[in-house]
C-alpha cells in the first residue's frame, strides 16, 4: 500500500473493540417513527404489515450475518444477539453496529412495496438508529431480553386502552391520556372488558409479546434429531478446574466453516412468544450454547 505523508491521519482512529467473552446486544430504533406512522397512516395502535415488513427486515439481517444468534423485535425497535464467542470485525463496535443498522435498513426499504403495495415511499426515507451494549452473563442478557418483552406488554396494554377510548369511546387524545393517568394494568384490561368487550388476553400475541427471530436447525435440517450444539468443540479438559475463565475452545478451521454453512442455511423462525420464562429456552438450548 502507497505511503504518503498523510498516513498519520489513520492514528486519529479510535479503537472501539468490545470486551471479549460477552455478549454484544444491537439494538436498533426507526427515527422519528412516530412523525413516519402518521405520514403513512399506519393502523393504531398496532398496522400488523408494519411489523411484518420489520421482522421481515430483521430476518434479512439474521440471514446475512450468522454471528447473529437471535433478534427481537416490538414496535419500531429490534434488538439482535451476538454470541458471547463471536470475532466477526475484530468486535468493532462502530463496525458491528452500522452494519446491522445498514442491512436491516436497505431490507426495510427493500421490502417495502411488498408489504405497502399501494404506498409510495417518499423521502425523508425511514432511518434507524443503533448501539452496542454488552452483557457479560446469561443471567444479564436473558434479563436484558426480559426487560423488551415486559417493555412490549405495558405499551400493548397502555396503547390497545388508549386507542379504544379514542377510536370506539370517542375521547380525544388528552382526554384519553387523562384518563389513563396513574391506571394498573388491572384497571385498563377493566376499561377494555367493561367499556369496549374486548379481552386483552385475546389480543394477537404478536402485538401481545412482540417477535423472536432464531435460527430453527432443528426442522430445517431433519437429519439432526438431536441438534447438537452448533457452536462448540468438545471443553478441554484443563477446564474442569475453572470453567468461568477457560477460553472458549477454538473450532478447528473446517469446523467453524461447516458451523457457518450450517447457520447460513438454517430457517429463520419467527415467533410470539414468552421468553422471560425458562421454558423457551430450555426447548432450544443451542440459541444460547
Ligand atoms: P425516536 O427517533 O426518538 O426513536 P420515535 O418517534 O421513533 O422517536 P419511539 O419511542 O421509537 O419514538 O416510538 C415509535 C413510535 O412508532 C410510537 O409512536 C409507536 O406507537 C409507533 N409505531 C411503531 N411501530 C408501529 C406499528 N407497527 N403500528 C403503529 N404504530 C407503530
Ligand atoms: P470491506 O467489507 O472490508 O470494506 P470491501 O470489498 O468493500 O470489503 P474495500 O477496501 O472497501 O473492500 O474496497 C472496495 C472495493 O470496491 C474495491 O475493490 C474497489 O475497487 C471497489 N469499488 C468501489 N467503488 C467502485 C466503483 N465505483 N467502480 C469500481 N469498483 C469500485
Ligand atoms: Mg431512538
Ligand atoms: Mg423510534
Ligand atoms: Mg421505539
Ligand atoms: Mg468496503
Amino acid at each position: 500500500m502507497a505511503n504518503s505523508k498523510y498516513e498519520y491521519v489513520r492514528n486519529f482512529e479510535q479503537p472501539d473493540v468490545l470486551l471479549p467473552n460477552t455478549w454484544i446486544v444491537v439494538r436498533i430504533d426507526g427515527r422519528g417513527f412516530h412523525k413516519l406512522t402518521a405520514k403513512y397512516s399506519f393502523e393504531k395502535p398496532n398496522d400488523r404489515r408494519a411489523l411484518d415488513l420489520m421482522n421481515a427486515a430483521a430476518a434479512g439481517v439474521m440471514k446475512e450475518l450468522p454471528d447473529l444468534v437471535m433478534g427481537y423485535g416490538i414496535s419500531d425497535e429490534f434488538s439482535f444477539i451476538f454470541h458471547k464467542d463471536c470475532t466477526l470485525f475484530e468486535r468493532r463496535a462502530s463496525k458491528l453496529t452500522t452494519t446491522i443498522v445498514s442491512t436491516f435498513t436497505s431490507h426495510y426499504v427493500f421490502m417495502w412495496p411488498t408489504y405497502f403495495p399501494s404506498v409510495l415511499l417518499t423521502p425523508p426515507l425511514p432511518s434507524f438508529d443503533g448501539r452496542a451494549v454488552l452483557y457479560p452473563s446469561v443471567t444479564n442478557l436473558r434479563d436484558y431480553m426480559s426487560w423488551r418483552q415486559v417493555d412490549c406488554h405495558i405499551n400493548n396494554l397502555y396503547n390497545t386502552t388508549f386507542w379504544a377510548l379514542v377510536q370506539q369511546g370517542g375521547l380525544d387524545a388528552k382526554a384519553a391520556e387523562k384518563e389513563l393517568t396513574g391506571t394498573l394494568s388491572s384497571h385498563k384490561n377493566e376499561i377494555l372488558f367493561s367499556r369496549f368487550k374486548i379481552n386483552y388476553n385475546n389480543e394477537p400475541e404478536m402485538f401481545k409479546k412482540g417477535s423472536v427471530l432464531f435460527r430453527d436447525f432443528e426442522i430445517s435440517s431433519s437429519a439432526e434429531t438431536t441438534a447438537p450444539n452448533p457452536t462448540s468443540a468438545p471443553v478441554p479438559s484443563d477446564s474442569a478446574t475453572s470453567p468461568d475463565i477457560a477460553p472458549p475452545a477454538p473450532l478447528s478451521k473446517t469446523a467453524a466453516e461447516k458451523d457457518r454453512k450450517r447457520r447460513l442455511k438454517a430457517r429463520i423462525a419467527i415467533e410470539h412468544i414468552d421468553i422471560i420464562r425458562d421454558e423457551f429456552w430450555d426447548q432450544r438450548p443451542w440459541i444460547l450454547s
